[in-house]
């Protein structure tokens, strides 16, 4: 895997790749960024920011959701897919946050997971875009395309959060995971454009299909790089 060093050297290479990455969820803040997150589960984050706005306007707090008439959020969060599994962790979300911590979303890792239906990636969201505590949210891009820069070398997120963790700073893990999920959205997808990527060099995926598929003396590089944009056989 790589070094501290490396692993810093290719997010410096990503943050100039991507200089406004940012969580696409609008909030304004911590309890809205909560909400928008569990809703993000399945689900386009442009279609979670489209029904949003009536939400936070008949729920502006987690006092007025955990009021709010079940059947009533249902039909409200609809398009974004599972709604009554998600309208059952909106209400016993806002429920406990009422309970146990005045209606305030709290800083904390531990705290933040106790709550119902938020995981260990929602609170590293929430952690890190809207409440100023170091978090590194990873999700299916930031999995795959880790494994495949050799930044990491594991399926389960929670293993890939620490080993990205190890090497970076805290001042960098939200930011990692940003660049991260833009790369793997637009370049490293799940047939990985490399050809268009600025960190082939230090990619081990990439060295690794050019190993795999030995090139014609007269076309080496180019056909080094069709390799490396053909799924390998390993792991995506
Ligand atoms: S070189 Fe290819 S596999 Fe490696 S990060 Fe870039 S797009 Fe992904």
């Amino acid at each position: 895997m790589k070094t501290p060093a490396a692993a810093q050297r290719i997010l410096d290479t990503l943050e100039r790749d991507y200089p406004d990455a940012d969580t696409e969820l609008h909030y304004e803040n911590p309890y809205q960024l909560l909400v928008a997150t569990i809703l993000s589960a399945q689900a386009t984050d442009a279609g979670v920011n489209q029904v949003t706005p009536e939400l936070f306007r008949r729920y502006p707090d987690a006092r007025a959701l955990a009021r709010a008439d079940r059947e009533k959020l249902e039909a409200l969060i609809h398009s974004t897919g599972f709604f009554r599994q998600k309208a059952k962790s909106l209400l016993g979300m806002a429920a406990a946050l009422v309970e146990r911590h005045a209606g305030a979303v709290p800083a904390d890792m531990a705290a933040l997971t106790a709550l119902p239906g938020v995981g260990r990636k929602t609170a590293n969201v929430v952690l890190g875009h809207a409440l100023g505590v170091p978090g590194l949210p990873v999700d299916r891009h930031v999995l795959r395309v880790a494994n495949r820069i050799g930044l990491a070398a594991s399926d389960d997120p929670e293993e890939v959060e620490q080993q990205l963790c190890e090497r970076l700073p805290p001042s960098r893990w939200t930011r990692c995971s940003d660049v991260l999920i833009l790369h793997g959205r637009r370049i490293c997808k799940p047939t990985p454009d490399c050809a268009h990527c600025s960190i082939t060099k230090d990619c081990a995926y990439y060295h690794s299909a050019r190993r795999d598929s030995p090139a014609p003396r007269t076309a080496r590089g180019r056909s080094a790089k069709k390799a490396a944009q053909r799924p390998s056989q390993r792991r995506p």
